[in-house]
């Protein structure tokens, strides 16, 4: 069989942990597997790397991002290498240019747009580990590019495809899926399997366990993911089509993202093409806007709020500038969060939005900003009511049965 692994961060966190990995890789080396391994810098480092770089300026180019963030990479799949080298296992590390990963321009959102498989095809030939720094490609000019944070899952999964290995196995500190994190909800459940809809919905809304990318691009692939843990042994979950079972569960997870501002124009102009202007100047800024609520204009006026990440709230603070006049005020709010509750059954039934809002004003949670599609239900709320929301939804949909 030919495994693509991926070890994230936590996974290659020390030393020690590099040496944990090695072995994992080198027992399933032992059972007679091809092994490409992606891995992650480690935990801590990548963050540490944008410090530095802010440490000298605010807006730092993006093509130096790159360089300087694709390094940490590179680090730990040398030494994992190193590591298998030491162990009697033949392995060579390669980065993304030398693994083949070609992408477009966009430097530090990189995508992938095609692998050429054959450097990794020889290496596997001459009998090698072969281990990919993840995270990134090149482009056609042949400059480094980054594929956005948890990057080196999308790497992975792209490296599944191309290869047409059999499995894709995505190893963190969790050993699957779990109905929400389970670092905020004890009593939430592993799932053993979950669909790669579901799974996108639950990643794309804040649920880091696998990056939404990753699983948009298995879908497309039809790779199935194994999301397991790189500290224990088990099942883990599998992410893959949906199928009868899972059409039964009503709601199968929820998901927190703290990453989350609201930016709130009052007194906007009630003009035909006032909302087409403010959101192409963010969108210029690439500034990604997600919720969008706009009041019924009173007297030649209208109030207009919407969410955008906190990571990007710079960027949309310089876009609305120098279009004042339009509006009377902006202000913003950074201590918000995005709760949401994900389920394919949702499709099929009613009363499962009505049950999120009725729980949360059990809990005297005020909802500022709500959205819905066919198997999703978010609520902007408080961000010191995040966890809480979690809890009380979990207990509501009983997740925990
Ligand atoms: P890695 O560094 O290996 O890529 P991440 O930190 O990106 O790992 O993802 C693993 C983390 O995802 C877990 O530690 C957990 O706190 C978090 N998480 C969030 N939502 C979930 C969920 N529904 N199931 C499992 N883990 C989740
Ligand atoms: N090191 C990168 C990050 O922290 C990519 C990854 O870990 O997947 O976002
Ligand atoms: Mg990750």
């Amino acid at each position: 069989m030919l495994i693509v692994q991926k070890y994230g961060g936590t996974s290659v966190g020390s030393l020690e942990r590099i040496e944990n990995v090695a072995k994992r890789v080198a027992k399933a080396r032992d059972e007679g597997n091809d092994l490409v391994v992606v891995v992650s810098a480690m935990s801590g480092e990548t963050n540490k790397l944008i410090d530095y770089a802010h440490h000298f300026s605010k807006t730092p180019s993006k093509r130096e991002m790159d360089m300087l963030l694709s390094s940490g990479e590179r680090v730990t799949a040398s030494l994992l290498a190193i590591a298998l080298e030491e162990m009697g296992y033949p392995a060579i590390a390669m980065t993304g240019r030398q693994a083949g990963i070609r992408t477009d321009d966009t430097h530090t959102y990189a995508r992938i747009e095609s692998i050429d498989t054959e450097p990794i095809r020889r290496q596997l030939e001459k009998g090698r580990i072969v281990i990919v720094a993840g995270f990134q490609g090149i482009n056609e000019q042949g400059e480094v590019t980054t594929l956005g944070r948890g990057g080196s899952d999308l790497s992975a999964v792209a490296l599944a495809g191309a290869l047409h290995a059999d499995a894709c196995e995505i190893y963190s500190d969790v050993d699957g899926v779990y109905t929400t994190d389970p670092r905020i909800e004890p009593r939430a459940r592993k799932l053993d399997r979950i669909s790669y809809e579901e799974m996108l919905e639950l990643s794309s809304l804040g649920a880091k366990v696998l990056q939404n990318r990753s699983v948009e691009l298995a879908k497309k692939m039809g790779v199935k993911i194994i999301a397991k843990s790189s500290f224990s042994d088990g099942p883990g979950t599998i992410i893959t089509e949906e199928n009868e079972q899972m059409e039964e569960v009503l709601v199968s997870g929820i998901a927190l993202d703290k990453n989350q501002a609201r930016v709130s124009l009052r007194d906007v102009v009630d003009r035909p093409g006032i909302a087409a202007e403010i959101f192409q100047r963010l969108a210029d800024e690439q500034v990604n806007v997600d919720m969008i609520i706009q009041n019924a204009s009173r007297e030649g006026t209208t109030n207009l709020g919407f969410t955008v990440p906190q990571s990007e709230l710079e960027r949309a603070k310089e876009a609305l500038e120098g279009f004042s006049g339009d509006y009377g005020e902006v202000d913003y709010d950074e201590n918000v969060c995005k709760v949401s509750i994900v389920g394919v059954g949702m499709k099929s039934h009613s009363g499962i939005a009505a049950k999120a809002f009725s729980t949360m004003a059990a809990n005297n949670i005020n909802i500022e900003m709500i959205s819905t599609s066919e198997i999703k239900v978010s609520m902007v709320i408080d961000e010191k009511y995040g966890e809480l929301a979690v809890r009380v939804l979990h207990e509501a949909y009983e997740l925990d049965k």
